[in-house]
């Protein structure tokens, strides 16, 4: 039995029963794709049902607001996928509505790239294109034993050789799912049950004890430290302030709270002698508070970012001060929802 038939065998037997799976429809296959980039099923699967109820085709999509698009991501992260999402349907209905229908015109859309393009048009359009994601790089690393780092254009360029190798151009929709659910379910990255795995004979990676060895991966550069304060505003009437992110640049278009940034924790008068501090406070009479001694942290991919909240109580109404509830509402940015979610939960 060759590799891809030993591979839908294998798929067959073991495959999960996800609603994607059960369309043809481009669109859906692609909603699933952008938000399985960022997650895993499971955390996906709401994400795809919400999707689908509120943009059930992609001239809904293109005519929402790119706000109730970023608000119906908030929690998956990486919010330039969600505005090319948008974007992408846009440019979808300005040619007349119809998916693009093969591997080449996908990719003129925003946000697809080599692997969507290869996905969409194998799992809806059948078409022989090989999906290479991280499952694939590590299934064929493993299998036919290469170490050449899977983020070097080399590696790239060779698993995808090696992929649309392997491909079978009878049933390219089931070899692309099938390698995928691998990877995912059998080939796992920590301790994979190689006992039971169709392929523990021809795999060189178990033949030479090397699991844990491959894929490889070059290692990638410093992270860097940044401090945010942010200033959580509370008018007399309870209200609070936000301001909206560029629209370039990290959680563009997102909203939080002004912020000082600065190379560490700060005491309190450092912070309200700090110029950002002054430029949304001047003239205005308040009395501050630190919200968590231990500053949230989220990492990025070079970046690692410790939050601190500060609550400052003014003692004068401001015009652009709105509802807490206004607020939550907004689409924020993952360190925001932590906020709210820690110290600002909603009632019941
Ligand atoms: S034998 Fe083990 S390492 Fe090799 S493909 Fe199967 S699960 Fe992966």
């Amino acid at each position: 039995m060759n590799f891809s038939n030993k591979l839908i065998s294998w798929y067959q037997l073991n495959k999960r029963d996800l609603p994607w799976r059960h369309t043809l429809d481009p669109y859906y296959i692609w909603l699933s794709e952008i938000i399985l980039q960022q997650t895993r099923v499971n955390q996906g699967l709401p994400y795809y049902e919400r999707f689908v109820e509120t943009f059930p085709n992609v001239e809904k999509l293109a005519a929402a607001p790119q706000e109730e698009v970023l608000k119906l991501w908030q929690g998956l992260g990486y919010y330039s996928r969600a505005r090319n999402l948008h974007a992408a349907a846009m440019q979808v209905v300005e040619n007349g509505g119809k998916f693009p229908d093969s591997y080449a015109d996908l990719l003129k859309l925003k946000g697809i790239g080599d692997y969507t393009a290869a996905a969409i048009a194998s799992f809806a359009f059948n078409e022989s294109v090989a999906v290479v994601d991280g499952n694939v790089y590590r299934v064929l690393s493993r299998i036919y034993g290469i170490a050449t780092p899977i983020n070097s254009t080399s590696g790239i360029k060779e698993f995808k050789k090696l992929a649309q190798k392997l491909i079978d151009p009878d049933h390219p929709a089931a070899h692309n799912q099938a390698i995928m659910e691998f990877g995912a379910l059998q080939c796992v990255p920590k301790n994979p049950d190689c006992d039971i795995c169709p392929f523990h004979q021809d795999c060189l990676a178990f033949k030479d004890n090397r699991i844990e060895e491959l894929p490889v991966k070059i290692k990638k550069t410093k992270v860097l430290n940044l401090f945010h304060h942010y200033l959580v505003t509370i008018t007399p009437s309870g209200k609070t302030v936000l301001q909206e992110r560029p629209q370039s640049g990290i959680w563009a278009g997102l909203y939080e709270f002004p912020f000082v940034e600065a190379s560490g924790a700060l005491l309190p008068v450092e912070l309200t002698t700090a110029r950002e501090f002054k430029d949304v406070y001047n003239g205005v009479r308040f009395r501050e508070s630190v919200y968590n001694q231990q500053p949230i942290i989220h990492k990025l991919s070079h970046r690692k970012i410790h939050a601190y909240f500060w609550i400052i109580h003014i003692e004068t109404e401001v015009d652009d001060a709105i509802n807490v509830e206004d607020a939550r509402s907004k689409p924020l940015h993952i360190l925001m929802e932590r906020f709210m979610t820690q110290f600002w939960p909603q009632r019941a």
